[in-house]
């Protein structure tokens, strides 16, 4: 069968890029280790003093950072968006005039790393496809910013310990983009999981029907197809429930694919569990194929429960109904008609971790973890078998 593929320029820029990324973090790494020592890097806090709110540059200025980040941006309270960086020079000029970004805070994947110099960005949030994810992590964390990196944090566990060993070596905070921790509707599954828990049945679906062909079916850059993009949902939902707990063992299994020419490089749908340390069990399917937006958990004896009927994983809060009748958490505002405040939060924290040198609840040990879990999954579908995380 003919491989369908992302356009020719588009898998050029890709290798061309992890090529960039290449070299800058085999010189970064050492600069990197060298920063404890070296008098010009100067701690978190001390670049800091006297801010009033962070600057924020995004890089990967495609859907989700013009769709949603960017209108977060316009009502974060601690961090404020002040810079871009982006391959596509129409792009940088399109952001500057919309939202009135200095010239020099406007950045290209060539010339990074001077971002290094300007005092105006303090975080970097990556929003590039998940492939790319640990090279601008690194190149970023090398410059001495603080990174916000979008889910899933990277396609393989060594390139996510690679970016948390190059964040913890250049004294900079790490966040992966896991928003949810930040919403009062996901926080009542942790917390209703202490009250009335432990939560033992776990259930939910991810769906949306895919339409354009698109980095999100090339495996090597989305590191799958649902599994990651969605399932990724799914396993975050289902670690809460638990009490933050990792799965010790995962099945999957892929379902038959109706279109195996568009999904000819990754599943199209995925059915798969986990398995927790106490017994506990998660249920689910994540698919390209129908849509969905659901999550249950439950106790043993069935009694107590939250059960996210729609919107579980978007935004929004939807219909979340638990034993003692619906959840009805004041409704956020609406920034250009969107439920973006999500990630609003999530990045007003990540500013007040920086500020406080606190860690993020959605860690790169929590990226990492999501991913080991993934990366087990895959192995569970390949070989048909049980397998241990
Ligand atoms: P997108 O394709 O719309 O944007 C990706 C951006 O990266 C584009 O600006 C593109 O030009 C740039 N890019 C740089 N190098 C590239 C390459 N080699 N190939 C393709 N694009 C390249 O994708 P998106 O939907 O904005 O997703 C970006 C990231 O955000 C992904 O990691 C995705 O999983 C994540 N995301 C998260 C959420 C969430 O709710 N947390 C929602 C949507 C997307």
């Amino acid at each position: 069968m003919k491989k369908p593929n992302l356009q020719n320029s588009s898998r050029r820029d890709f290798l061309r890029q992890l090529t960039i990324g290449t070299a800058a973090v085999a010189g970064g790494i050492g600069l990197a280790a060298r920063a404890q020592t070296n008098p010009t890097i100067q701690t978190a806090l001390d670049k800091l003093s006297g801010k009033k709110k962070l600057g924020v540059a995004l890089l990967g200025l495609g859907k989700y950072a013009s769709g949603e980040l960017a209108p977060a941006l316009q009502m974060t309270k601690n961090c404020e968006l002040v810079g871009a960086v982006s391959g596509h020079p129409e792009k940088l000029a399109a952001w500057k005039q919309q939202y009135n970004l200095p010239e020099k805070n406007l950045y290209t994947y060539g010339n990074l790393e001077k971002i290094k110099d300007n005092p105006d960005i303090d975080f970097v949030y990556i929003v590039t496809p998940p492939a790319l994810h640990p090279v601008y992590t690194i190149r970023c964390a090398n410059a001495g910013k603080h990174v916000l990196t979008e889910k899933p944090m990277a396609t393989t566990v060594d390139d996510c310990q690679a970016m948390i060993d190059a964040c913890k070596a250049a004294n900079v905070k790490l966040s992966v983009g896991y928003r949810l921790h930040f919403d009062p509707y996901f926080k009542e599954i942790g917390r209703l999981a202490k009250e009335v828990g432990p939560f033992m049945k776990m259930t939910g679906d991810r769906g949306f029907v895919f339409g354009n062909r698109a980095w999100r079916v090339d495996k090597l850059i989305a590191g799958g197809g649902p599994g990651p993009d969605l399932g990724i949902y799914l396993i975050q939902g289902a670690c809460a429930a638990a009490g933050e707990v990792a799965p010790v063992a995962v099945t999957a299994k892929q379902r038959p694919k109706e279109r195996p020419d568009f999904f000819y490089d990754v599943e199209e749908t995925l059915d798969f569990t986990l398995e927790f340390p106490n017994g506990a069990t998660f249920t689910g399917v994540c698919s390209y194929n129908h849509v969905s937006d659901t999550f249950r958990a439950e106790n043993a004896s069935g009694k107590n429960f939250i059960d996210f009927q729609q919107h579980a994983f978007s935004y929004g809060p939807g219909t979340v109904v638990t034993d003692k009748g619906p959840l009805q958490f004041p409704r956020q505002p609406q920034v250009d008609g969107k439920n973006c405040y999500q990630q609003a939060w999530h990045m007003d924290d990540f500013a007040d971790c920086i500020l406080n040198n606190r860690e993020s609840v959605a860690s790169g040990e929590m990226g990492l973890r999501d991913i080991k879990i993934i990366t087990a999954i895959y192995e569970a579908m390949r070989t048909g078998q049980k397998v241990s995380v």
